[in-house]
């Protein structure tokens, strides 16, 4: 089977998938990736062959461009895989006649939630102005019969019949709203990222703090971290970010290790409790190495995040205006030392070993290109297999 996998420029969007690209090319698929020219060296360890669109600033020519590229090459492949953010997956397949998967990075979203995520500020935040989501529709979708003028809208009510999601059922909000038939909930993204890092950790508690690439946490967020653990018998570890000073922090003891970056998953493996601003992908990673969490949501999916983790049991949500030492610190080590939130940690990170992931994930893939094969229905994929 020949798949065409469509992708656009956000590490975030693009990470988690690598590992399922590896497990369909182990079982003979051959795959062919999408994104921009100069990501190429992003995908080039998944063993798929590149196809480039010209990269932009801006996502609408994004999407455009990696519509147009697609369509001079979507006819020589069987199966179209996108992930839901290039919202014209489908239409493009349908076009075709190809069938098609959709990939979620992120729980599935139905309007309560993207109305969430719209409102937590960030990228999304530009479309709370109806008029600017409906331009930018038009201007993406010229001469593309869509079900709405609003893509936000086209993401929640059109989707295909297959649709795989990188987190657990249990971590699903709104989960009884998606049909098991139609969503499959993989658990998140596990692959070996092959890094190493070199910290022994001490016969005490480690704990780890981070905001992800993309947030730059302020001197006085780093440095209320820096006194939360000032005199305490704990290891810190701090990823900074590669644009903060740590110059610009005073009286670093000991005990508290800064970087502008880490290895995060070996960090995870000995941490004993995580902060962090709750990018799903920080999120996941600490659910899958079982690291309980202290999380400060800032903006998009994180608050929404936050609520996941408290529903789970496995951390706890702290509001970015209360961060200073004691409460910080007080609240690292409730976490730390709750018995419940250890106990539920262990649940879920057996909960992700018993989830389909990648492998599961591919199985999916080719089953449903099987079952659509074998019953001859592919020239009536599109009145077929809407749902
Ligand atoms: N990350 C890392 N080292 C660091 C900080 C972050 O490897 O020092 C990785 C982390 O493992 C995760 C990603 O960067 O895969 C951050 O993604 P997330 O969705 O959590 O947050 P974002 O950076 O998109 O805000």
């Amino acid at each position: 089977m020949k798949i065409l996998f469509i992708n656009l420029p956000y590490s975030g969007h693009v990470i988690p998938t690598i590992g399922l690209v590896r497990e369909l090319m182990q079982k003979g698929c051959e795959v062919t990736y999408m994104l921009p020219y100069d990501w190429e060296d992003k995908v080039s360890n998944s063993g798929a062959n590149f196809y480039g669109y010209p990269n932009h600033k801006q996502l609408a020519e994004q999407m455009k461009n990696a519509f147009a590229a697609a369509e001079r090459i979507i006819e020589q492949y069987d199966f179209v895989i996108y992930e839901q953010f290039f919202f014209l997956g489908k239409h493009l397949a349908e076009k075709y006649n190809k069938p098609v998967a959709r990939i979620f990075t992120a729980p599935v979203t139905n309007k309560t939630l993207m109305d969430a995520f719209i409102i937590a500020k960030g990228p999304l935040s530009i479309f709370k102005h109806k008029w600017i989501a409906k331009a930018f529709t038009k201007d993406i979708s010229r001469g593309i019969p869509l079900k709405t003028d609003n893509w936000l809208d086209e993401i929640i009510y059109n989707p295909p019949r297959l649709n795989l999601v990188y987190t657990l059922r249990e971590y699903q909000p709104y989960v009884d709203e998606f049909p098991e038939e139609h969503y499959k909930f993989l658990g998140p993204s596990i692959y070996d990222r092959k890094e190493v890092f070199d910290f022994k950790k001490k016969d005490r508690a480690l704990i780890y703090i981070s905001l992800g690439t993309v947030l730059k946490g302020s001197v006085n967020f780093f440095q209320n971290c820096v006194d939360a653990f000032r005199n305490e018998n704990v290891d810190v570890i701090i990823s900074a970010g590669q644009k903060f000073n740590a110059k610009k922090l005073k009286n670093i003891p000991d005990n508290v290790h800064i970087y502008k970056s880490v290895p995060q998953l070996e960090v995870l493996k000995i941490a004993d409790v995580f902060v962090t601003h709750g990018g799903m992908n920080s999120v996941s990673e600490a659910l899958i190495y079982g690291t309980p969490m202290v999380v400060i949501p800032f903006v998009s999916d994180q608050p929404v995040n936050a609520a996941c983790i408290e529903k789970l049991g496995v951390g706890k949500s702290l509001d970015y205006a209360k961060v200073e030492p004691n409460t910080l610190k007080n609240m690292v080590y409730d976490v730390a030392n709750n018995g419940e939130i250890i106990d539920n940690m262990r649940k879920v990170k057996q909960m992700i070993k018993d989830a389909p992931g990648n492998k599961g994930g591919a199985e999916m893939i080719i089953d449903y290109y099987n079952e659509i094969f074998d019953n001859k229905l592919k020239t009536k994929i599109n009145d077929k297999y809407k749902i």
